[in-house]
Order: C-alpha cells, then structure tokens, then sequence
C-alpha cells in the first residue's frame, strides 16, 4: 500500500465490527442494484443510520446520491459504491488535523474528557506515537482524583521509557502541571503530555479547573496549550458528540481523540462527527495496546472500510 502511510492495515483491523453491520450488508444492496427505487434507497438509508451516520449526514450522503442518480452517474453498483467512497473522503476531509506543534519549546497536549473514555490510554498511545517519531516525552500526572489514576499513568511511563511527573493523590492538578512544565523545558522535552481527571462537562467547578491548568501551562510555555484532546468513546455514539459540544462551549478543543473505534460496529460515527461539530478528528484508538493507534486520515479510513 505505497499510497499510505501504513495505517490501512491498523484501521482494516479496528473496523472489524463495522465492516460487519456495515461495509457487508452495503456491498450486498450494491451488488443486487439495479435501479435507485425506493426500497434500494431506504435499506441504504437504514445501512447507513445503523452504523451511526447519524439522521443529518445520512439525510446529506442519500441527497447526493438522489441526485447522482438522477444525472445518470450512478448506473451500476460498482459505480454506486464508488460515489459513495468519494462522498465519504470529501465529507470526511479535513485540511486541519494535523498536531499543532509549538513553534519552538515543548508542545503542551492537554488531554480532557468524561469518565472512562480512554484518556490514559490514549496518552500512552500518543507517548509511544511521539517516541517512535525520535521525540521526547514527558507525561504529566493530572488526574489527581482517583486513587488508582496516577499509579495507572506511572506504569505506562515506566513501559514505554518515559519521564512522569506526578504529585500524590488529592494534590492540585495545575500544581503539577506547574512542576511538569518546568521540567519540560528544563530536560528540553518536544512533547509534554498532560493527564487529567474525567469530568463531566456539566461540572463548572470542574471546567474551570481545567482553565486553571490551561492558565498556568500558559505562564510556562508560551501559547500552551498548544492542543487541547478531547477524548470521545466511539462506542457511546450520539452521545459522545453532545459532550463534545458541552465541551466545546466550556473550554476551547483544538482536536478529538475518538477511542474504542476497535469496540463499536458504529464506525459511522465518525462522519456524524465531522458532520456535526467543527473540531477535527485527529487520532484514533483501535484497540488496548499502545501500539492501537492511527492518525485520522479520510482516505485511509474509507480505504479501510471498504477493504476486505
Ligand atoms: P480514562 O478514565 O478516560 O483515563 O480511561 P482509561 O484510559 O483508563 O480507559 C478505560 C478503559 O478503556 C480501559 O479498559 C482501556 O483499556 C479501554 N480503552 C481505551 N482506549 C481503547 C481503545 O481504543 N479500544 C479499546 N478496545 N479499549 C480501549
Ligand atoms: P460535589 O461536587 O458537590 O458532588 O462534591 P464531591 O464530594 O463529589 O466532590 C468534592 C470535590 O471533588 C469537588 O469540589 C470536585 O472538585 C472534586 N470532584 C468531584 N467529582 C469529580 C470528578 O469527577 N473529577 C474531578 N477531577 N474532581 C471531582
Ligand atoms: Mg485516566
């Protein structure tokens, strides 16, 4: 696969599920089509909805390809399939998904989201991510809340070779990402990554302890955050959209972290995310290892859902 950068293969993989209640039954209508009636149109339609496409893109991707069909575009199911391939990349395009990289010093990733939906992990995925790119790394211990929360982030420091800072638990998250950041200048490190507590978005006191850390990051390192993560559970569907606009509103997100796309069958819902919010989509997390990892890229991600 010269075209790609490689995470065809890892995207085929973390789709399994998908590709199942999807890209299977899809293939099927397409391979039967022969004209766009009403019955071919909405077992399209219930395709697309049932892997969590949502009502709006669905609406969109049916429209365009109504029309399509009505220009004579579409006149085989081979040529259907294409469309729609083509209509997935474009919708899913996104010129922004890049890291945004600090402009000289360490870049500052704060990484936020609700309860449970793989932040640690994905900050260990995202060290390795860095690593293997010849970058240093260290890890910020913010989520002082739970009592199992900071040992969690100390064992993946340790197995992926790593720098942590950390305080004991109950301590003041921004306090040690005042001691975090120093360190990240002092030792010259590329990437400071920053664990925090899960909190739910309709928490203000919570929220504004997050603007606390973003103030004091910001003391340290000139324009840190750099990148702000909001990590999203795929397997939560709609609902992982309305907390990012929760989200959205307290606290400005510069990027989604989308994990568990490994444990869904709804992997749809990653064009209701870029249909729905204007934050891009910029890595997801295909599994528990910390090698489970993929830059989002449209192209590869519609590759890999129609490859067997
Ligand atoms: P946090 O509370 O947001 O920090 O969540 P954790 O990182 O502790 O993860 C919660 C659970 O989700 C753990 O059991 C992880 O192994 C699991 N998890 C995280 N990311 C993924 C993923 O991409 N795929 C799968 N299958 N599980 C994941
Ligand atoms: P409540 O917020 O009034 O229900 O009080 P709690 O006893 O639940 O929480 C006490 C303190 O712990 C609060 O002031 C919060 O700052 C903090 N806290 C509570 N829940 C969470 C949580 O889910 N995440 C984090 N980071 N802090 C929490
Ligand atoms: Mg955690």
């Amino acid at each position: 696969m010269g075209l790609f950068s490689g995470f065809v293969d890892k995207f085929r993989k973390g789709l399994e599920k998908t590709k199942q209640v999807f890209t299977a039954p899809l293939r099927k209508i397409f391979s039967f089509f022969r004209t766009l009636d009403e019955e071919t149109r909405t077992r399209i339609e219930e395709t697309l909805l049932g892997a969590d496409f949502g009502v709006e893109a669905t609406t969109q991707i049916m429209d365009s390809i109504t029309a399509a069909w009505k220009k004579g575009e579409i006149s085989s199911g081979d040529r259907l399939l294409e469309f729609l391939k083509a209509d997935l990349k474009r919708r899913l395009t996104d010129k922004g998904n890049d890291v945004l990289w600090a402009p000289a010093g360490p870049t500052v990733i704060l990484v936020c989201g609700v309860n449970g939906v793989g932040k640690t992990t994905s900050i260990a995925k995202l060290a390795r991510h860095f690593v293997r790119d010849g970058k240093k790394v260290i890890l910020c211990a913010s989520d002082t809340f739970r009592a199992a929360a900071v040992e969690q982030l100390s064992i993946w420091a340790e197995r992926l070779g790593v720098d942590i800072v950390k305080h004991k638990m109950g301590a003041d998250p921004a306090a040690v990402v005042f001691d975090a950041t120093d360190a990240a200048v002092a030792r010259k490190a590329d990437v400071l990554l920053i664990d925090t507590a899960g909190r739910l978005q309709t928490k203000e006191n919570l929220m504004k302890e997050l603007t606390k850390i973003r103030n004091v990051a910001a003391k340290k390192v000139p324009g840190a955050p750099h990148e702000v993560l909001l990590v999203l559970d795929a397997t939560t569907g709609q609902n992982a959209i309305s907390q990012a606009e929760h989200f959205k509103a307290a606290t400005s997100v510069t990027g989604l972290f989308l994990a568990k796309l490994d444990g869904t069958a709804k992997g749809g819902i990653v064009v209701a995310i870029k249909n729905k919010l204007d934050i891009p989509v910029k890595f997801v997390g295909l599994g528990e290892t910390p090698d489970d990892i993929a830059r989002f890229n449209a192209d590869e991600f519609v590759e890999a859902l129609f490859t067997d």
